[in-house]
């Protein structure tokens, strides 16, 4: 639950081990390339953007084509260990990969930061008002677009453009 805060064991190499070990259960491969991609958004306390992800890759494997790094997203998307975020056109690493489902991602379209809530009520209940509707949820998670405790305090300083077209 979101309540508890586990401190050590949530370090970078830790999740790793978490996302080796929940990947290995379900019979996919944490490749080396779909790792690294992981770990480069466990490193960052925000989501990153694919022209972001790239330069990072690059940094470390100066080969690494477009193609490749989306497939690793989508792999690590599958396996609920990041999270596409349409709200700010990035990817953040989960951060409760071996625990509860959270349904709720609360981003900051001003720097890309995410809180995850869990909550099976609202969920419940917009399923169900959804269901009247006649359509079905493309997927099981909720972006809610936000500001995030900082950049309430600086509502001029915009550094993460979430639209820039
Ligand atoms: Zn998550
Ligand atoms: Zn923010």
């Amino acid at each position: 639950m979101s309540s508890s805060r586990r401190p050590r064991s949530d370090s970078v190499a830790a999740r790793l081990q978490v996302a080796e070990t929940l990947c290995a259960e379900r019979g996919r491969r944490l490749t080396p390339i779909r790792r690294k991609v992981l770990e480069l958004l466990l490193r960052q306390q925000r989501s990153l953007k694919a022209y972001e992800l790239l330069e990072e890759m690059r940094a470390v494997h100066p080969g690494a084509a477009p193609p490749t790094v989306y497939r690793a997203l989508d792999f690590l998307v599958e396996e609920g260990l990041i999270h596409r975020l349409d709200a700010v056109n990035a990817w953040s690493a989960c951060q409760h990969a071996e625990g509860q489902p959270h349904d709720l991602l609360v981003v900051c379209t001003c720097c890309g930061t995410v809180a995850e809530l869990s909550d099976p009520e609202i969920n419940r209940m917009l399923a169900e008002r959804i269901s009247h509707t006649g359509y079905v949820p493309a997927t099981h998670e909720t972006e809610i677009r936000a500001l995030c405790p900082q950049c309430q305090q600086q509502p001029h300083e915009h550094h993460f453009h979430a639209h820039s077209h």
